[in-house]
């Protein structure tokens, strides 16, 4: 599919980069040029720069917590079918704002600054159609791309369920690599927590429990050894959680020359727990989606910021993350799958 021409930035560097296949590059040149040109986005990213964080280290692993209030939209977006047909699509083309740009990824895919970041260097990468939010039938084109930005970004999905807020447009988002502290703590909690119940010299699959999140991480040299596991796990997932219009979950994925990819599927059992539905004084605005449970939590309002501790981390996690019965079954299912 041909790009309208208004989104198209035009410049012979970019232009360069793309016809070498260099788009972890070209994002980067992509993204600079709209910071400089694009009041609303320079003034998020600055900023950023200068957001409050705290950090928390628990067995193994570390969260941080971003005082973030651009995020307030997102954190508090009503993604209820009603509310969602009411809006218009942020995510069209036509209704994207003036100053966006953006790039062409296999030929149905839109890769976009995102103006209200977590990351350093956040983007979108969306849909040229507008058609819903499903993982499974768009699962190798979400590691192709992961493949394309490897380079420099981490590739992330939300369901349409638990974290997407436009669940009627499918979308990715990528973000600057190693933001996430999961990232670096992954081995680290597959050895210690993790079990393995698939491995030969092209894949390994391992169930991990770290006591907050429930977790399954695919490490795989070979594209269609990871869909072909991904899609059976994904089959077994939805016939124990009878979830619509799919299992709950998230995904965090990276790929490297040497390694392949790694894929880590945060197992959810809800989008937002009890405290985000309180009256204030006990309602806490945290809404977590991957990048939340991958260890950076977004706070939009400050209150919520200050009061978050280690035990309010825990619980919200556990709440979120899928039922210890659920993950069981499931557990011993994938476990004969692969035997
Ligand atoms: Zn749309």
């Amino acid at each position: 599919m041909k790009l309208p021409e208004k989104i198209v930035l035009k410049d012979f560097q970019i232009e360069n980069l793309i016809s070498n296949k260099n788009y972890a590059d070209a994002a980067d040149y992509l993204f600079n040029s709209q910071v400089n040109s694009w009041e609303l986005m320079k003034k998020n990213y600055d900023a950023l720069k200068n957001i409050q964080t705290k950090s928390f280290w628990l067995e193994g692993f570390k969260l941080k917590v971003q005082f973030n209030p651009e995020r307030i939209k997102s954190t508090s977006a009503a993604v209820d079918e009603d509310s969602v047909k009411s809006r218009e699509c942020f995510l069209c083309i036509e209704n994207l704002p003036e100053e966006q740009k953006g790039i062409l990824l296999m030929d149905n895919f839109l890769l976009l600054s995102n103006p209200y970041p977590i990351f350093p260097q956040h983007f979108t990468i969306s849909s040229l159609n507008h058609q819903p939010q499903m993982i499974l039938e768009s699962f190798s084109e979400f590691l192709e791309v992961s493949k394309l930005l490897s380079p420099r970004y981490t590739l992330v999905y939300n369901g349409p369920a638990c974290g997407a807020s436009a669940p009627d447009h499918l979308h990715f988002q990528a973000g600057t690599k190693n933001f996430i502290p999961i990232e670096d703590d992954i081995q680290q909690l597959k050895n210690d927590f993790g079990k393995i119940v698939q491995e030969d010299e092209f894949i390994t699959t391992s169930i991990i429990d770290d006591g907050l999140r429930k977790l399954i991480l695919i490490e795989s040299t070979e594209q269609k050894k990871l869909e072909n596991s991904f899609s059976k796990i994904f089959k077994m997932l939805k016939k124990l959680s009878k979830t619509e219009p799919e299992p709950l979950m998230n995904l965090l994925c990276n790929h490297d020359e040497e390694f392949g990819w790694s894929l880590i599927i945060f197992l959810r059992s809800k989008h937002r727990p009890e405290c985000f539905y309180k009256n204030d004084p006990d309602r806490i605005l945290i809404s977590p989606a991957v990048i939340d449970l991958g260890g950076v939590v977004v706070t939009p309002r400050e209150e919520d910021f200050k009061r978050v501790d280690e035990e309010l981390l825990q619980q919200i996690f556990r709440e979120v993350s899928l039922d210890m019965e659920t993950f069981s079954v499931l557990a011993k299912k994938v476990k004969n799958e692969f035997r």
